[in-house]
Parts: structure tokens; sequence; C-alpha cells
């Protein structure tokens, strides 16, 4: 691993040695400074670890391009209530970069998955692991041991990218639903600004946050605070 730009560049009140370099610091504090909160008025809201790829002309993404992530996340699960929020970011060394075979996607995840976030890696270029060479812009990965699941997403994504895979996260698959960003197809209609979860989807992406409250796989907070615990939806 490089030293300069490395997995313990942490910001958010997380402490790790070696002390990461400045410019790692300074990159990473730039994406938490532009992100948007959840939105304030949201039942839950859940705590996003952030990773991303650095290469020698620091990581592979702008803050502006993922505070337009997550603002697109949080427009499309206002469905449910549902908002996410950064909760750290730190920055992945250069050999993270580029993610080819399964092997790459599992040992990312080892290490980052035992806190109850969702874990999310910003990568420069995911490849699709049954067709070796054709790029994705997103997946949404089983860590083999328990089965958690965590999140990838290219640099080169669409701007509703890390929507879709939230999706996943939440239970849902692919569709064929004209209005869904879970539909793969491409089409003109409807316009993408009109494009969310369909009605259907919304009724699993509820029962998909009741299963992941229950059993405690995301950590969420209660936005309203004085209202004590989140409800069930
Ligand atoms: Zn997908």
């Amino acid at each position: 691993m490089r030293t300069g730009l490395g997995l313990c560049a942490v910001v958010a009140a997380i402490t790790c040695a070696p002390r990461a370099s400045h410019a790692g610091d300074d990159a990473a504090a730039a994406i938490t400074a532009a992100a948007p909160a959840c939105p304030a008025e949201r039942a839950h809201c859940f705590a996003i670890e952030l990773h991303v790829a650095a290469d020698d002309s620091g990581l592979v993404v702008t803050p502006a391009w993922v505070a337009a992530q997550l603002a697109e996340a949080n427009r499309h699960f206002a469905a449910i209530d549902v908002g996410f929020e950064l909760e750290s970011v730190d920055a992945l060394p250069a050999s993270a970069a580029h993610i080819v075979t399964r092997r790459d996607r599992d040992r990312l995840g080892d290490g980052h998955l035992d806190r109850h976030r969702i874990e999310v890696f910003l990568i420069a270029k995911l490849e699709d692991v049954d067709n070796p060479g054709d790029p994705v812009f997103g997946v949404t990965w089983r860590q083999p041991r328990d089965d958690r699941k965590y999140v990838f997403v290219a640099a080169n994504a669409f701007g509703r990218t890390l929507a879709h895979e939230l999706g996943h996260v939440f239970g849902l698959p692919h569709s064929e639903y004209a209005i869904s960003i879970m539909n793969k197809t491409p089409r003109d209609e409807p316009p993408m600004e009109q494009r969310t979860f369909a009605d259907e989807e919304v009724a699993l992406l509820r029962k998909g946050l009741t299963r992941i409250v229950r059993e405690h796989s995301f950590r969420s907070r209660d936005p309203r605070g004085s209202r004590g615990p989140a409800a069930t939806p």
C-alpha cells in the first residue's frame, strides 16, 4: 500500500496510524464539506463510509461529483423517508483504482465492513467479472464471509448510479418498469429527470428498510432527535 494516500486518510473524528498525508486529508475534507446532509425531515438517515481511490493526480472523483450522487440518492429515497449522509471519507491506494476480478471486489471489502455503515467504494474503473474488459458503472457486492452488502461506483458512472446501487442494498432487483432507475434498458421515455423508483419498487424498498432496521444491518439515526429512535415504516 502506498503510504502517501493510505487507508488512514480518515476524516470525521476517526483516527488511525500512521498519519496520512495532508494532501489526502485535504481532498477527503473537501468531499465532506461539499456533501449534502441527510434532509432534516427524513425519518431515517443512514451513515455512509466513503472510500475513494487515489492515483498520482489525486482522488479519482471531485467533491462536486460525490455531492451530486448523494443528492440524487436523497431525492429518490424520499419515497420511503430515508436519506443518506457521509460519516467518513478516506483515500484508497492507487492499487484500488481499477477493480477487475471477484477477488479484487472481495479484498476491498475485507476490513471495512464491521461497523454497520453502508460502505461505498468510488474507483476509477470497474469491470464486469462475467465479461472481463466490459466496463460497468456500479455494482452492489456481497462479502463472502457474512453476505454483507457493499457498493462500488465507478468515476464514469451516471449521476443516478449510487441511488441505483442503494436500491440493491435495500433489496431491489433490476426491473423493466419504464419509470425505474432500476431498469437498465436504454430508452427515450420517460425523460431522465422523471425517472425514479416505480410504485411497486417503493413497496419493496419499505420491506427492505424494515428488514435493515430489524436486523441492524446498517446504522441509521433519527434526525428529528427528540422523537427518539426512528420508527419502522
Ligand atoms: Zn444494478
